[in-house]
């Protein structure tokens, strides 16, 4: 519950800008809450004259558990196809709806994406919620959560799964705060309590030293982000039917932030989460010139780059290269590891990859406990080695 103490208030305005959704008008002196708050409660501490009134009520959506039902994912998409993450998050999905025996869907927002629909069903989607339209092409912060939550509000899912990527995980904070419910990110195991049917999130804390499981059972939906590659897709079978449903929502207009155009990073030439090979260097190399020995090795494998935080830190490359519990999560069929120790914190970004190559000049480096080969050297010498026999091999 919030309210404006009239007596109290004597229109300053200072409670204006600080809240995000705008949310509060001053007119004739007097302040006046708006229907769209979110009871976030970040304008409280800006009224010096204790002019707002604020109680949560920590028992809302706590009555009604059972009036939820459903697993839903949220269909990331961009260029109009939707991301991989999203047919790992179906694959999940998947299970934990055949446990509760509930429906899976996709919330899909976008312009033109009907096309993807059938594939998603294809991946283990009972149901697609389909929202088009111009303004919706590329994703919004406001709009797309804006949509979202009408969608939950009115269909009422007990789950929703978004991929922990950088507009899933600026969408799902947002969701959440207005549903007033929990969200856990990153996590690594999802499961469902036989007794309880509560969501069981499971996400390494303590800078990776421990798991901690998770749960949310007062309130509904419950809400988790996984990274990309951390989940298994299930294989795609085209004969699965499904509907798509095109709710009435309201489109938002007057958005605060319009996006006038999308430009790939230059340096991504091939996309990190998403390669078969990744060649990543740390701080072994030495200097950042002897990084061109990672580029050119990626470049003949038809692979990306990647690179330790040191190196990222150092400033070396760019941090969006960076594979680990602060970077990127990757899963390939080949990583190699070159000059990298292999801190706990880096391999909780790649130790799920197929084979794992190290080199390291230190043969007692943490990085061979979980290589599948390792080469122990200076990797300014392997590397040329390597780049040379696979140009041969390869043409
Ligand atoms: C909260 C937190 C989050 C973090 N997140 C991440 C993350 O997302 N990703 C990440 O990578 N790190 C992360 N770190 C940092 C991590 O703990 C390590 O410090 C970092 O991974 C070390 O990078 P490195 O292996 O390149 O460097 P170093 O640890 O310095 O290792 C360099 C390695 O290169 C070898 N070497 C040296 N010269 C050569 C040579 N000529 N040829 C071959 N081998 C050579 C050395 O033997 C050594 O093993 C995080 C740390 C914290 C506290
Ligand atoms: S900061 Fe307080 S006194 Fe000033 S307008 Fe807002 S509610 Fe009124
Ligand atoms: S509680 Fe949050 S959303 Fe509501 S008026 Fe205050 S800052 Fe704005």
């Amino acid at each position: 519950m919030i309210n404006i103490l009239i007596e109290k208030c004597v229109g300053c305005k200072l409670c204006i800008s600080t809240c995000p959704f705008d949310a509060i008008k001053v007119t004739n002196r007097k302040a006046a809450i708006q229907d769209n708050c979110t009871l976030c409660g970040a304008c409280v501490s800006s009224c010096k004259f204790e002019a707002i009134d604020f109680q949560k009520d920590e028992s809302e959506g706590v009555s009604d558990l059972t009036s939820y039902k459903g697993v839903w994912v949220f269909g990331e998409q961009k260029n109009n196809m939707v991301t991989q993450v999203v047919t790992e998050l179906l694959g999940e999905g998947r299970k934990l709806a055949d446990t509760l025996s509930v429906p899976l869907s996709v919330v899909l927002i976008g312009q033109d994406v009907a096309g993807q629909a059938q594939s998603l069903i294809s991946y283990g989607a009972d149901q697609v919620y389909l929202v088009e339209h111009e303004s919706l092409k590329n994703y919004n912060d406001e709009s797309y959560s804006d949509i979202f939550t009408q969608l939950v509000k009115r269909y009422k899912p007990e789950i929703i799964l978004i991929g922990a990527t950088t507009y899933g995980r600026s969408l799902a904070p947002r969701v959440s705060s207005r549903l007033n419910t929990g969200l856990t990110a990153d996590c690594t195991g999802l499961e469902i309590d036989p007794e309880t049917r509560n969501l069981m999130q499971t996400r390494p804390a303590f800078g990776g030293n421990l798991m901690a499981t998770i749960i949310c059972p007062n309130h509904r939906p419950q809400m988790s982000t996984v990274r990309p590659k951390v989940m298994k897709p299930m294989e795609p079978d085209a004969s699965r039917t499904g509907s798509v449903i095109r709710p009435e929502v309201n489109i938002p207009v007057d958005l605060k932030v319009k996006v006038l155009d999308v430009v790939q990073t230059l340096c991504e030439k091939v996309n990190l989460t998403e390669a078969d090979i990744i060649v990543s260097g740390g701080r072994g190399m030495g200097d950042p010139k002897n990084f061109t020995l990672i580029e050119q090795l990626a470049a003949v494998l038809g692979g990306a780059v990647g690179a330790s935080r040191a190196t990222v830190d150092a400033g070396w490359i760019d941090y969006s290269h960076q594979v680990g519990q602060t970077g990127k999560t990757v899963g390939p069929k080949v990583y190699f590891a070159c000059g990298i120790s292999g801190a706990i914190q880096h391999l909780a970004g790649m130790s799920s990859s197929d084979v794992i190559i190290a080199i390291n000049k230190n043969p007692d480096a943490p990085i061979f406990k979980v290589a599948t080969f390792g080469i122990v050297g200076n990797a300014l010498e392997v590397l040329p080695e390597l780049i040379r026999e696979f140009k041969a091999r390869l043409g």
